[in-house]
This record gives C-alpha cells, structure tokens and sequence, in this order.
C-alpha cells in the first residue's frame, strides 16, 4: 500500500465537484508552500540556504507578496539577493582585466580571432553570463517543491487506479482535466502502466477528456448565445461561470478570488 500522506489527497480530489483534480492537488500544494515560505521556512537553515540559491519565479513572487507578510518576504530577497548580487561579482571581477584588455585591443583582435576562426573571450563571457543567468530564471523553490510531490500524486493515481476497483470508478465519475494535466496523465501513463493496463487507462482517459472538453466549449457556447435578447428569459443552466471554468479547463487552476 502507498503510503497515506499521498493517498489522501488523491482520493479526496478526485471526490471534489471540480474540471481537475490534479489541479486541486497542485493548488493545495502552492498555498501550502507560499505559506511555509513565509513561515516555518524562515527557521529552517536548510531552506534558507536554497531559497538564497535558487530564489522564486514571477508568479510565485507574486503570490508570496500577495501574503502581505512583508517582513518575511523582505528577509527571504536580503539573502537571496546577496547571493545572487556576490555571484555576479565575483565572476564580473573574474573577467574584469579579460575585458579591459579586450576593450583596448578590440579591432586588432577581432581580426586576428576572425583570422584564427575563433570567438572572441567577450563572447564566451555573454555566453557563461547566459547560462547562469538562464539556470538562475528556471530554478524556483515552491515550483520545484509542488512538482516534486505533484510526481508522487501523478505515481500514486495510477497505483490506485490499477489496485483499487472503487478508484477506478471514481476516476471514470470525474469530469476530465485541464489540458496541462491530462498531458501529465499521459505521461504518467507511459512511465508507470505496463502494457497490460495502457489501454484500459487510455480508452477511459481519452473517453472522459473528449466529453468533457466538449461539455465545456458547449457551455462557454451558450454563454455567448444568452447575449442574445431572444435567450435572455432562456436558463442560464450550468453556464454562468462558463468563462473561468473554461480556462481552467485549458490552463489549469485560476486565482479569481485574490
Ligand atoms: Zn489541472
Ligand atoms: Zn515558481
């Protein structure tokens, strides 16, 4: 049996009304770390060492400012700033005679590389400076947390769904996913079925995905058509908020309500 810190939540998303249940799963999981963040996280060496390493992406800046735990937040960018600001230093001063020299001797040099076929040592640099800058933009904390455990969930879905008759049913009962996470399922799929099970898995899949991407194009649909004085006495039926489920259907999760 897998262990139940994971088997919980999946069971208990897959029971919520919702158009994805990873995306439920993935939400909990970026409240939870937003706060921990701000919060314990604060205590713990260890975390601050990596947080002052890899820092944040934009969004996840964006939901640690919305906490209003300036504090916090403020003591968290000090250090990773520190780090990031001394890295750049350090290799600045690094390179520093490399490009006074460069600099001084540009035209001559320039011919000479282009003479040998070879780039000049300032290109090398933009090129080093790139890559660690790039690295620097992909690495975030709470992004690299979530996927983490988002790997365990995505293993643990397809442990139930081969394991356990009533999962499987509760999966069938669901209403689909986004698009993000349906290709997640696949990908799942192809890592932990074997061949015995992918086609079961997939028949039910595809069948869930495609009726329930219709649903809600029809709603969003009927959406556009209540703007039509001849439907407007007409029931809205379920397609009210047909606007945000359907780019949650397309993206995944929105934040409308901060
Ligand atoms: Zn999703
Ligand atoms: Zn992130």
């Amino acid at each position: 049996m897998k262990e139940k810190i994971y088997t919980i939540p999946v069971t208990d998303a897959f029971n919520t009304d919702c158009e994805c249940p990873l995306c439920i799963l993935e939400k909990k999981l970026e409240d939870d770390a937003v706060e921990y963040t701000l919060g314990p996280s604060m205590m713990e060496p260890d975390s601050r060492i990596e947080s002052n390493r890899k820092g944040f992406c934009r969004k996840h800046f964006n939901l640690l400012y919305k906490q209003k735990n300036r504090l916090s937040l403020a003591l968290i960018i000090d250090t990773h700033m520190q780090e990031m600001n001394n890295a750049l230093s350090a290799s600045f001063s690094k390179k520093r005679d490399t490009l006074k020299q460069e600099a001084q001797t540009g035209r001559t040099k320039t011919l000479f590389h282009n003479f040998l076929n070879k780039s000049a040592e300032s290109t090398d640099i933009v090129n080093q400076l790139l890559n660690h800058m790039n690295d620097l933009e992909k690495q975030c904390v709470i992004c690299e947390k979530m996927a983490h455990t988002m790997e365990r969930y995505i293993d643990v879905i397809f442990y139930l769904w081969e394991k356990e008759e009533s999962f499987k049913e509760t999966f069938n009962n669901c209403k689909g996913f986004c698009v993000h996470h349906f290709q997640a399922l696949l990908e799942g799929a192809k890592k932990y079925l074997g061949q015995k099970h992918l086609p079961a898995f997939l028949l039910q899949l595809l069948t869930l995905q495609v009726d329930n991407l219709n649903r809600v194009q029809e709603e969003v649909n009927w959406f556009t058509k209540k703007f039509d004085y001849r439907n407007q006495d007409a029931p809205w039926g379920n397609s009210k908020d047909a606007v945000p489920r359907s780019i949650e259907k397309i993206v995944g999760y929105m934040r409308t309500e901060e």
